[in-house]
């Protein structure tokens, strides 16, 4: 079969189009013929080596298809069933071997590519607005990078739930997108100074929470702008790690709450990676969640998807057709 493998991690010349052995089913594992793969930041980091993986890998971590074999011990799920998946190295393919237990069926009426397309970030963004800080109606929240990949899931759901949603971008484009999304109020983060715009649309009270997936060029006035006792919740770094700091900062700016959350403890169960599965459907079948699939790459352009993820170029999802 046709995998993307790293065999040493560096820039995106470190995505190989590879012929490898169709995996086989271990006993608890199902193996998938992937329609669709996902493509997200996450990827850079195993591809670069920040988050390291042991050498050689097929890449990739989010996908949907259909069950094409299953190993013994299997019950839940039978060959044929169209299923999803997220947090499972090796996506970049056109089979993957997968633990049954965390294969989620996908309903009749969401589709392959809409599947595949919320596992990662859409999962995501429902834990952050509903466990990591449950966002009320009235509650004000910063979403940072708001047309990025989570950032439109996030910005939506806030929406949904009736907070008021300031979200930053780069471009006017990306501040269009962020706004049909639901924000409210846009800040060009490139242009203006957010931390005083935020202020300011909050005259002066700071927001209830910072939702923060750029890291380095945005934490530190992140903090500034929270209401005493708010919650920065720092989910990734597109921009770049946080420096270390001292945690008396978070009581200079207001007995802050800080959390660094990984989707990975948020699905640890099989409830709650059904529960939030099976959420994130229900809303893109009841049309409560748009999804902007910004572009589809055939599985050997895996290079030029990283290209244009990196580059900032992108809004929405990018996904890989095998
Ligand atoms: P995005 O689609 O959001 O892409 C990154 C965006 O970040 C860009 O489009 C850009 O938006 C903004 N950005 C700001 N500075 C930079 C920079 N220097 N270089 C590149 N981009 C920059 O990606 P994802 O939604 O896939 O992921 C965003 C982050 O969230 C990643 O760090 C990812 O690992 C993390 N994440 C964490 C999860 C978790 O559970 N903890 C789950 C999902 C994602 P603009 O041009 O508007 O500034």
């Amino acid at each position: 079969m046709k995998a993307i493998q790293v065999k040493k991690t560096g820039g995106t010349e470190a995505l190989e189009l590879v012929d490898i052995p169709v995996p086989q089913p271990k006993p608890n594992e199902a193996v998938v013929k992937v329609a669709v793969s996902g493509v997200n930041f996450i990827d850079v980091y195993h591809r670069e080596g920040r988050y390291p993986v042991a050498l050689p890998f097929v890449i990739g971590q989010e996908g949907a298809g259909v069950v094409s074999a299953v190993g013994a011990e299997v019950k839940s799920i039978k060959a044929g069933d169209r299923v999803a998946w997220t947090s499972i190295m090796g996506s970049y393919a056109e089979y993957i071997a997968v633990p049954a237990d965390r294969l989620v069926k996908v309903p009749q009426a969401v589709s392959e590519r809409e599947a595949a397309a919320v596992m990662l970030q859409g999962i995501t963004a429902h834990y952050l607005t509903n466990t990591t800080f449950p966002l009320k109606r009235g509650d004000t929240a910063l979403v940072q990078a708001a047309a990025g990949g989570a950032g439109l899931l996030l910005v939506q759901m806030a929406h949904t739930i009736g907070a008021r949603v300031i979200g930053t971008v780069s471009t006017e484009e990306k501040a269009k997108l962020a706004r049909e999304a639901g924000a409210d109020e846009i800040i060009l983060y490139t242009q203006a100074d957010f931390e005083n715009e935020t202020k300011r649309l909050t005259n002066g009270k700071g927001v209830d929470v910072v939702y923060d997936s750029v890291g380095k060029t945005t934490f530190e006035k992140g903090l500034n702008v929270l209401r005493p006792r708010g919650m920065m919740v720092l989910f990734g770094g597109s921009s770049g790690a946080v420096s270390p700091f001292d945690p008396i900062t978070l009581t200079q700016k207001g007995s802050l709450f800080l959390t660094r959350p990984s989707l990975a403890h948020y699905i640890a169960t099989r409830d709650e990676l059904d529960a939030r599965s099976s959420a994130v459907f229900e809303m893109i079948a009841a049309k409560r969640l748009k999804l902007r699939i910004e572009h589809i790459y055939p599985l050997p352009d895996a290079q030029q998807a990283h290209r244009d993820l990196e580059g900032r170029k992108t809004t929405g999802k990018l996904l890989l057709i095998p």
